[in-house]
């Protein structure tokens, strides 16, 4: 049962870090600054709880979307990729096989020891959603994080404090996965071509992520082609089935 994944002690304390900051934030601060009745009061207080809301709307959304289920009837299609090595067929084959379910795994797919399956284009595991981040909720932890910062950023410059930090954690994190979304890659892509890069710069090559399309293309792959849809985190109709993906260079999709 999805809603059963509110039950869990991360979620219970990011639910009173967000209330917290809330009554600080409105309450005692902005209160104490212009007073909450004032219409300086009033703007700021609507502005903040309109950011505060968003994020905990997108943080619903976060936790109660599948990130991505492999279907029962995947294969990979070996065939289309024009592999005339039988052997290296087989190969691709038994890596791409998950251990653990016995399935076949689609590229970027991912086991997740918490979760206790395979992961559509798996990012990470996060504990403070208690879901994992994978293909069909990473657009909308990416809009979490997006206004969770905005939120933070304003409480603190209302507040002329800092809020217990937590503006600095979630603009670097904000940072990451605008990184790693200009790139096309997940976490779990990005240190596992560490050794990748490390080795191509020795030799004096060149590394490119397989699936850096240029960042404009690599945005839309995550937020859609749509720009009023950027910051819908539930519009995700512009994704397929999260078992195959373009790659550079390369006008065919591997799965
Ligand atoms: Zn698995
Ligand atoms: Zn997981």
């Amino acid at each position: 049962m999805k809603w059963q994944r509110f039950l869990s002690i991360p979620i219970f304390a990011v639910f009173l870090l967000m209330g917290f900051v809330y009554y600080v934030t409105l309450f005692v601060s902005i209160e104490d600054w212009v007073g909450l009745r004032s219409s300086d009061g009033s703007f700021h207080a609507s502005v903040f709880s309109f950011l505060a809301f968003y994020s905990l709307f997108s943080f619903f959304v976060c936790v109660l979307t599948d990130p991505g289920r492999v279907p029962s009837s995947y294969v990979p299609d070996v065939e289309d990729r024009e592999l005339s090595d039988q052997e290296f067929r087989r190969n691709v084959k038994h890596q791409r096989k998950c251990e653990i379910c016995s399935t076949y795994k689609p590229q970027r797919c991912h086991h997740c020891r918490t979760c206790r399956r395979c992961v559509l284009r798996m990012d990470h595991h996060c504990q403070w959603i208690n879901n994992c981040v994978g293909y069909w909720n990473y657009k909308a932890f990416f809009i979490l994080v997006f206004f969770a910062t905005v939120a933070s950023i304003y409480s603190m410059v209302v507040c002329g404090t800092p809020v217990l930090g937590l503006s600095m954690i979630l603009g670097s994190l904000l940072c990451w996965h605008i990184y790693l979304m200009a790139n096309n890659m997940t976490t779990i892509e990005y240190y596992g071509g560490v050794r990748a890069r490390w080795l191509a710069r020795k030799s004096g090559q060149g590394y490119r992520h397989p699936f850096n399309l240029g960042v404009y293309r690599n945005v839309t792959s995550v937020l859609g082609p749509n720009m009023l849809k950027w910051f819908l985190p539930a519009a995700v109709g512009h994704l397929k089935d999260g078992s195959s993906f373009r790659i550079a260079h390369d006008t065919r999709q591997i799965t």
